[in-house]
This record gives C-alpha cells, sequence and structure tokens, in this order.
C-alpha cells in the first residue's frame, strides 16, 4: 500500500510499505483522509521526537472499517462502519493507567500505532470509535482535535461569565473558542495575525479579536476585562512572543493554560513571586485523557466544516506539509484513497 513515511528528519516520501496484518484485537481501516496536526511539523524536523523514523505520518484520521480481528467484539463495530480514532494505544493495566493518567502510560511510547497516511491502518479496537451518521468524513477527523481541545478546557478553569482569551485562531484556536463559549464564558477574544481566521473566530461567536501584529494586545485585554486581565489565557499560537506575553494577560487568581508544542529548548522568565502574590496558575496539555467519548458527542454540537480549508492527495503530501507551515489555511487534509 502507499504511505507517506518520514524517513528520516526532513525527509517525507511517498511509498510502498507492506498492508498492515490483523491481529484479534486489531481493527483494520480503509483511510479516507487524515488532516495535518500542529505537531506533526514538530515531529518531522525532529521537534518533537516521538518515535525514531521511519514513521508514517498522521493521526487525526476517518476512514472504513475493512476487517476486524476475532476478539474485537467490545464497541459493536462492523465492516463498512465510518470511523475515527485516538492515535494512542495504553495498556489499561500500568500505574497510570489505573490512576487516571493514561496519557502517562508506560506502554503507550513502545512503539507508537501506525501513522494514518496510508491507505490502510491497523488499530486497536481500544482506538477505534464509529462515527455519527450526519458528519462529514472530513470532519470526522476533527474527533482527535476535539479531544484535546476537551482536555485544555478541563484544566483551564473556565466558569460560566469567565473572561477567555484565546492566542492563536488555528483548527485549534477555533475549537477552543466554540468549546469555551459552551463551557460558559461570558466574554471571549482571539488573539490571531491572519484577518481571515480573525473573521472566521467572529462569525464562531468570538466577542473580540485582536491582530497581534498591529494592535496592542494588552491595551484590550485592559478594555474588555475592566482593567484586571483574563481569567483565563489559552496560548496555542505556538509564537515564542505570544507564550511570553499571556502571563501579562492573566488576572489576579487566573490560569494560563500552555496548549501549544513549543521548541524543546524555549524558555520563558517566571518570577515564582508573582505565581503566588498573584495566586497564578499555569497548566500544560499533553494528550487527551478519557475525553474522546464526550468529544465524539461534541462533533454533532460544534461548526467543525468551516475548519476544513484546502485538500491534497497523498501524492502531495510534502505539499499539504508546507500549506500547513504557510500558516494561511486552519485545517489541511490529505486524502488516502
Ligand atoms: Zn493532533
Ligand atoms: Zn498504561
Amino acid at each position: 500500500m502507499k504511505a507517506a513515511v518520514m524517513q528520516d528528519i526532513n525527509v517525507l516520501k511517498v511509498e510502498d510499505v507492506p498492508e498492515p496484518e490483523v491481529g484479534p484485537y486489531d481493527v483494520k481501516v480503509k483511510v479516507d483522509w487524515t488532516t495535518i496536526c500542529g505537531s506533526d511539523p514538530h515531529i518531522l524536523t525532529g521537534g518533537l521526537p516521538v518515535s525514531p523514523p521511519p514513521l508514517i505520518m498522521g493521526h487525526e484520521m476517518s476512514g472504513t472499517v475493512v476487517e476486524l480481528g476475532e476478539k474485537a467484539s467490545f464497541k459493536g463495530l462492523s465492516r463498512g462502519d465510518r470511523v475515527t480514532g485516538y492515535p494512542v494505544y495504553y495498556c489499561g493495566s500500568c500505574y497510570y493507567c489505573r490512576t487516571g493518567l493514561e496519557h502517562c502510560c508506560l506502554w503507550a511510547a513502545l512503539p507508537l500505532p501506525p501513522g494514518t497516511m496510508a491507505e490502510y491502518v491497523v488499530w486497536k479496537e481500544q482506538q477505534i470509535y464509529k462515527v455519527p451518521e450526519n458528519i462529514s468524513p472530513k470532519a470526522a477527523c476533527l474527533s482527535e482535535p476535539v479531544s484535546v481541545c476537551v482536555r485544555g478546557i478541563d484544566v483551564s478553569n473556565i466558569k460560566p461569565g469567565s473572561t477567555v482569551l484565546i492566542m492563536g485562531g488555528g483548527g485549534i484556536g477555533l475549537i477552543l473558542l466554540q468549546l469555551a463559549l459552551r463551557a460558559g464564558a461570558s466574554r471571549v477574544a482571539v488573539s490571531e495575525p491572519v484577518a481571515e481566521k480573525r473573521k472566521l473566530a467572529a462569525d464562531l461567536g468570538a466577542h473580540f479579536t485582536i491582530d497581534p501584529t498591529s494592535e496592542d494586545v494588552w491595551d484590550h485585554t485592559m478594555d474588555i476585562t475592566s482593567n484586571r486581565g483574563f481569567d483565563v489565557v489559552i496560548e496555542a499560537s505556538g509564537a515564542k512572543e505570544a507564550a511570553q506575553e499571556a502571563m501579562s494577560l492573566v488576572g489576579k487568581a487566573g490560569t494560563i493554560v500552555y496548549f501549544a508544542v513549543y521548541e524543546m529548548d524555549f524558555e520563558i522568565p517566571i518570577r515564582p513571586f508573582e505565581l503566588y502574590y498573584r495566586d497564578l496558575t499555569l497548566k500544560g496539555v499533553f494528550m487527551s485523557p478519557y475525553t474522546f467519548p464526550r468529544a465524539m458527542a461534541l462533533l454533532e454540537v460544534l461548526e467543525l466544516e468551516p475548519l476544513l480549508s484546502v485538500t491534497f492527495p497523498l501524492d502531495k503530501v510534502n505539499e499539504a506539509f508546507e500549506a500547513q507551515l504557510s500558516g494561511k489555511y486552519i485545517k489541511v487534509l490529505v486524502e488516502s484513497s
């Protein structure tokens, strides 16, 4: 079968690889679409060393079940079902899995399940979820980013009436925006340099949009929050300036969620006295433990179609990555068939 294989750092090629075999607890999926994740270019450049190459790229997928292992019978899946899935398999037995921390699972990293930029993928039944009928195959790819955003909202301390700033209006930022509104935020601002993304943020319900390249985010913050700073700031742009600036935009007793993938050695100065005196909470978000069922329920509630920007065939996967890195698009899709 054809697959987009990361052969080495910054070397991504479409090549023929053996079709994966189906074990007793496995589900074989004919992949339709994969959306590129913000983390994928970091993996390709070596900035996020999840698994040594060769590695089939991609993890936000939708497709159709073509084969089931004889013991893959817990979820009532059948051949022909339209499905999506969670890219990591957890053991369910280690200390972390047994204490509500499956994303820290010792086994999950050994080795990562294969990626989905391929004609077929074989994942464990545990990872596979049936797609609701009225969700399109393209939108179904967003189940995984939605699941991570659900986790981001869970740790953000957003309460009914909270003020929220989302930095970055890409796919993640625009899903977070929709979830923050549904979590009860009363004033949500999105800062984003690309005009079309700001427009979409406003269409999706953002009360305020800010262009951080031409406007003063701090001035806007003071206007929007009556000089208090936001209750919650979610940094989802990955921009270094934004990661730094987030600290000055959050109000007393506020929470900053660092959602993006930053360069591994990127540092920002933190004054512990300020954490103490302003009673701040800093949170990171890694993976999406136990949130996938809620993400599946939210697929029917969220506006996902407007986030799907541009499509490429598998053969043009390198162009798809260039499109992703251009920053112009929200979600870039790769078609497997
Ligand atoms: Zn992802
Ligand atoms: Zn485990």
